[in-house]
């Protein structure tokens, strides 16, 4: 009796411990569970907010459709390229993709589809791929805005037709003048109609030269390339300019117009590339001596600003009606065609300008009233200036950001060591740099 109590006692003791146990364990591993649900939850939350923030920061617009045609993903770029995003993808294609042949090209199984579409001011790419097994296809929509590729492209092509269309004008003198000379044979010639022939073939042919070599420069002028073009140095504008007029007081002459040159004020040194320099100077006078009128007059002005040196060219000439003032400025871009092509234009000369006036740090900018004349004005930086950006760059930076400062460097180092300084920019204190700041300052 004792024993079999004993026993069951403790066989209840056993089974109330078994079934504590198992209670304990079934709630840690619900516990257990739980927490790694929760886990599993916050991670593939985390996951869905990282794509969301992903698919929200590209500028690409990405739309899914679902293999029920429906709109399952979508991310903001697709909206602010597109006026409408539809529910679905049928209506997506009545939408976006009739006009252009894509609606038909996924009705005939094609599993991809693209197309440049004019929405508003831009042109938006369009492209759509099929994923998955027919029948239930899903599809992915990417949406990009094309223009700046859709204009450059423009650009380049009606550069390429400007660039044909150049080079055949005096290619049709040249073959005509040595056709006729081969028809009628130089026998039958008079000995001056012949050298008037060939002297046609002769001035156009260096026509063309010309035009080759102020086409291979303007492809080639980019900051990259200033090396290659430029040796940056200090120049005296003034000194530059005026000896450029007295230099160019015969052409002047030859047309019977009045050409003078003016120093306005003092003018610091910039720098620069002596032989562009003179170059850009030389194309604004030659332009205003050609589309002058008789007896007018070109003068010249140099002189500075703050801490800018301007050289401004005026005539009173033709001038130039407001409508196209912007665009002269353009390659190949002439306001008379005939009058400008008389007098050997070819309408690169002021994009030529431009750039180069560009890569040396400076501006350019126009004035002109029609029938009353005009008035180009090239602004550059002055030496003091330069050095202070130069200066700001090496101490923040550590590096020139364009050619000017980078040659700007030797300079500032010699006026660092006049100062009692030791050039090395990254240590630069404080006071020193406020003492080389006023020597800068200090320079005449
Ligand atoms: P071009 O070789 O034809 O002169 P440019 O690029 O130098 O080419 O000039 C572009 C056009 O700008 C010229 O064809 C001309 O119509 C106009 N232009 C330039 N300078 C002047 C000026 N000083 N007065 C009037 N028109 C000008």
């Amino acid at each position: 009796m004792e024993i079999s109590l004993a026993v069951a006692i403790g066989f209840v003791v056993a089974f109330s411990l078994a079934s504590l146990i198992f209670h304990f364990e079934k709630k840690t591993l619900r516990k257990n569970f739980e927490r790694e649900a929760r886990t599993y939850l916050a991670q593939a939350r985390q996951e869905q907010s990282e794509s969301d923030r992903i698919l929200s920061a590209i500028d690409l617009g990405i739309i899914y459709y679902d293999p029920q045609g429906q709109i399952s993903i979508n991310n903001q770029a697709a909206h602010d390229l597109l006026a409408q995003v539809p529910d679905n993808f049928h209506a997506f294609l009545d939408t976006y993709g009739q006009s252009n042949g894509m609606a038909a090209q996924i009705a005939l199984g094609k599993s991809y589809s693209s197309a440049l579409i004019p929405l508003q001011d831009r042109m938006i790419y369009i492209s759509i791929q099929a994923v998955g097994q027919s029948p239930s296809l899903a599809h992915v929509v990417l949406v990009r805005d094309a223009t700046r590729q859709y204009q450059e492209e423009q650009q380049r092509k009606e550069y390429v037709s400007n660039v044909s269309h150049e080079l055949r004008t005096p290619l049709t003198t040249l073959k005509s003048y040595s056709e006729s000379l081969i028809d009628w044979g130089i026998a039958e010639k008079q000995r001056s109609q012949i050298l008037k022939d060939v002297q046609k073939i002769y001035d156009e042919s260096t026509h063309m030269e010309q035009l080759i070599e102020d086409l291979n420069l303007l492809s080639s002028l980019d900051e990259a390339s200033i090396h290659r073009y430029m040796h940056i140095e200090l120049l005296d504008i003034a000194g530059l300019v005026k000896n450029l007029v007295d230099r160019m007081q015969g052409q002047a002459q030859e047309r019977g117009l009045e050409m003078h040159a003016y120093v306005v004020n003092q003018v610091p040194r910039i720098y620069g590339d002596r032989n562009q320099m003179e170059r850009i100077v030389a194309n604004l006078i030659t332009n205003a001596l050609k589309y002058s009128r008789d007896q007018g007059h070109v003068d010249v002005y140099i002189g500075a600003i703050r801490d800018e040196v301007y050289v401004k060219i005026k005539d009173d000439g033709i001038g130039i009606d407001k409508d196209q003032q912007a665009k002269i400025f353009e390659r190949f871009y002439r306001v008379d065609d005939s009058r400008a092509r008389q007098s050997g234009g070819r309408g690169l000369g002021l994009a030529i300008v431009k750039e180069l006036v560009d890569l040396q740090q400076g501006a350019i900018s126009l004035e002109s009233t029609l029938a009353v004349g005009s008035e180009f004005t090239i602004m550059f930086p002055s030496e003091k200036k330069i050095l202070r950006q130069a200066l700001y760059e090496f101490t923040t930076d550590g590096h020139a950001s364009n050619a000017l400062t980078e040659a700007a460097e030797e300079d500032l180092a010699e006026l660092a060591r006049s100062c009692g300084l030791v050039a090395k920019w990254n240590g630069l204190q404080g006071p020193e740099h406020q003492r080389l700041l006023r020597a800068i300052n200090d320079l005449t």
